[in-house]
């Protein structure tokens, strides 16, 4: 477990680590990146790097959290990875079944695998299932979230390298948007941003803002028309 930079969490749990490439979202991958990095300083866990690999011994940390927390489950792979059996995904989901204390936000990019699957799985209502969306090539990935059983949904439409017109909203809780940082970071125009602002308004989703991204985040910052937006999903877990 590690606390967490990214706006929209409180801190990462990676019960598996690595992955492959798989959308035009991928090509800068931060995960890879570090994974590199901690592989480089000698840390166990990534020992093999980015390869796709699941850690048992990961699966007991969210029984030791004391306070409800808000849970982003593997910043560093994919969960629905073709190489992750299901047998692993469902000791994942049964973690998350015994914890309704604390809220799992899911992310993947492999939603016909998550489409398969899903109905083998418990989704209580403290798991978040998100697909990413970053350009119109995927949208598809909206409507296979959408015919999952998960109850709360969002999408992560970040690194946002393209417009997204249209978009089918129903039955969908949550939307992020945020552009691609790091040294060579695709742009993100102004317009495409409101204009899913504006499908959220019209389709009452809740709206994040993240971050504008660019070669100086910070500076760039996540300002939108002069707000902040940092709306969550309605929920039925209560944070104490
Ligand atoms: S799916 Fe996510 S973790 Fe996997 S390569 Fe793409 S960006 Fe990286």
């Amino acid at each position: 477990m590690a606390q967490s930079s990214i706006e929209w969490t409180e801190l990462t749990w990676n019960p598996t680590t690595g992955c492959t490439k798989v959308s035009a979202g991928c090509k800068y991958c931060y995960a890879e990146v570090m994974a590199k990095r901690l592989q480089a300083m000698g840390v166990e866990k990534y020992k093999d790097a980015f390869k796709v690999r699941t850690h048992p011994e990961a699966l007991l940390i969210p029984y030791t959290w004391k306070k409800p927390k808000i849970v982003f489950v593997n910043s560093m792979s994919d969960l629905f990875h073709p190489e992750i059996p299901i047998a692993f995904i469902k000791k994942v989901f049964k973690v998350m079944n015994e914890n309704p204390q604390h809220v799992f936000q899911v992310l993947t990019k492999r939603s016909e695998r998550l489409l398969e699957v899903h109905a083998q799985l418990k989704w209580t209502h403290n798991i978040w299932m998100g697909v990413s969306v970053e350009d119109e090539r995927v949208v598809h990935r909206i409507d296979e979230l959408r015919h999952t059983n998960a109850r709360v949904k969002f999408l992560s439409c970040e690194p946002l390298i393209g417009p997204l017109r249209n978009m089918n909203l129903q039955n969908i809780d949550w939307v992020i948007v945020g552009g691609e940082s790091g040294r060579k970071p695709r742009p993100m125009d102004a317009d495409w941003v409101i204009d899913i602002q504006d499908q959220c308004t019209e389709a009452d989703v809740a709206f994040f803002f993240k971050q504008w991204g660019g070669t100086n985040k910070k500076k760039a910052g996540r300002l939108l028309n002069g707000k902040t937006y940092s709306e969550m999903p309605e929920t039925e877990t209560t944070f104490g």
